[in-house]
């Protein structure tokens, strides 16, 4: 099967083999060639430093505790006492340390759809931005629901003078951003006459 890559225009053959493994696996046919997978597949891996909140609540509780232990301590009961706040101030420490954790973030499954984002910042950065307002719980609903809103056949859409296409739903008021080179910018949800302001 010869298909046309979305990204570089290149002709590209699907053998049967490749074919039956997408289907088998319930995926639709890659749009882009192989070359423009694996430049892809690197610029859709990143790696975020992101806050843990709940430690650094843990980490104040304890450290109060270990306090609270040192007073007790030296009022009343001495070593047990001291031991247990030197204890509780090291587990304090421990969940102080864990207050950041490192994660990190495969998106190369926007392949399978025909809009993605640029790069896996641009596409975490809005899904955190506006992913809960457009009512998506993962990354590639975000991802899923951007396209439905480009392929509709009832969205309105218009060029804007810089070659920016936008897309509107007027029913929930979704509104997706495409570059020129067919990247979306981004997806949220607005008035109707932000739209018609654009
Ligand atoms: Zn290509």
């Amino acid at each position: 099967m010869k298909l046309t890559c979305v990204q570089c225009g290149k002709k590209f053959e699907l053998t049967d083999g490749e074919i039956d493994f997408y289907r088998s696996k319930g995926l639709d046919l890659p749009k882009r060639c192989k070359d423009c997978r694996n430049k892809n597949s690197k610029k859709y891996v990143v790696t975020q430093k992101e806050k843990r909140p709940s430690s650094l609540v843990a980490a104040a509780l304890l450290f109060s505790f270990a306090v609270v232990g040192v007073i007790l301590g030296v009022y009343e009961y001495g070593a047990i006492s001291y031991f247990c706040a030197i204890a509780l101030f090291f587990l304090s420490l421990l969940f102080y340390l864990r207050r950041i954790k490192t994660v990190q973030y495969d998106l190369s499954f926007g392949d399978k759809y025909t809009y993605k984002f640029y790069d896996a910042n641009t596409f975490l950065e809005h899904y955190k931005k506006h992913g809960s307002d457009v009512g998506c719980r993962s990354i590639e609903d975000y991802l899923k629901a951007a396209n439905r809103v480009i392929c509709d056949k009832n969205s309105l859409h218009k060029t804007l003078p810089d070659g920016d296409k936008i897309y509107y739903n007027k029913k929930n008021g979704d509104y997706v951003v495409v570059s020129h080179s067919g990247y979306i910018r981004t997806y949220y949800k607005t008035r109707y006459s932000h739209f018609l302001n654009q």
